[in-house]
């Protein structure tokens, strides 16, 4: 069987340079592994996605000579590609872990939520361990409760420790009862990152899951789901994230380090290109190059102390020509 790898942004604002690493880095893998390779756009937070992002994302990957073998515009085995439109299959999963007594409702509000505290450093993406108030409320508790407030659903976490394999971070483990409980289904109804991320991985069949290092504390969530609804979890890679010289990670709010703002001021695409393999050390020095010579020169980097740090010059060499 090949390999199945994905891309799967989240449509909330313009691709940046941070998020064509990730790109580049996914589709390079599969490329190199003679694999396939996945679009699938995470627009299932109604209120952040908007369709015009949605739009801009494929257009900027096109231009960069990112291709897909299923996806928007392209189709596959495994459509929808767009997590809006996949919201039945959600809804089974849930009934499956509601099933197996892995779900209860939570009532909590975000102030009794704010009460907790924030999540230890490097455990950020779901926040603080929640402490389970609610899912020790009795029956009668929780009638009376659902008759005032339409409840969130959390996934009940194993308590003991959760191991993988990294393919560039290497060996990790993490507490179950460090990570708490999580929400799979929002108050407001809208399902979660963690279950509909799970559910399209497996349903689509992805065998290698390659994403920024900010998500490695959701691997073990998601492998907590995958044992919980009998599904065979992929191979997990966190490649790092990029940083200025200060440490801060390139934000998406800086708009001359988005995509659409670097084939606005006409900046060739074998230009980021050479800036992002440069920054990566696939190459030695920053000079543009055709995406299919770095197919070969792909390889996990470990950077000293984590983060791939972008120099200034280098930012200048990015933005420095038009032709
Ligand atoms: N949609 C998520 C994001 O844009 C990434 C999902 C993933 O790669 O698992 O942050």
């Amino acid at each position: 069987m090949s390999r199945r790898g994905r891309f799967a942004p989240t449509p909330s604002g313009q691709l940046h340079v941070g998020n064509a690493f990730a790109a580049l880095a996914a589709w390079l893998q599969m490329r190199q592994a003679d694999g396939e390779f996945v679009l699938r756009i995470e627009d299932i937070d109604k209120a952040r996605a908007r369709p015009e992002y949605a739009e801009r994302i494929v257009e900027d990957l096109a231009w960069m000579g990112l291709d897909w073998d299923e996806g928007p515009k392209k189709g596959g085995p495994y459509m929808p590609y767009v997590q809006s439109l996949r919201e039945p299959l959600y809804e089974e999963a849930l009934a499956r872990l509601e099933q197996a007594n892995r779900l209860y409702p939570c009532f909590c509000s975000r102030s009794d939520l704010a009460s907790i505290g924030s999540a230890p450093h490097g455990l950020a993406s779901e926040g603080a361990a929640y402490p389970g108030f609610c899912r020790r409320l009795t029956a009668r508790e929780r009638a009376e409760r659902a008759l005032r407030k339409v409840p969130a659903l959390r996934f009940v976490m194993p308590t003991g420790a959760i191991e993988f394999q990294d393919g560039w971070t290497g060996r990790q483990r993490f507490e179950g009862a460090v990570l708490g409980d999580f929400i799979v289904k929002r108050a407001d109804s809208l399902f979660s990152y963690q279950l509909a991320v799970t559910v399209d991985d497996a349903a689509m069949r992805i065998t290698d899951v390659l994403r920024g290092l900010d998500l490695l504390d959701s691997t073990p969530r998601q492998l907590a789901l995958y044992e919980a609804l009998g599904l065979q979890p992929p191979a997990f890679a966190h490649i790092p994230l990029l940083v200025n010289e200060n440490g801060q990670r390139l934000a998406k709010r800086d708009q001359s380090l988005s995509l659409s703002f670097l084939r606005s001021a006409k900046i060739a695409p074998e230009r980021l290109l050479g800036f992002l393999a440069a920054v990566a050390g696939w190459i030695e020095r920053a000079e543009p190059i055709a995406l299919g010579e770095l197919i070969p020169l792909f390889r996990p980097v470990h950077p000293e102390h984590g983060h791939l740090i972008v120099t200034e010059p280098l930012l200048q060499w990015l933005g420095s020509s038009t032709s």
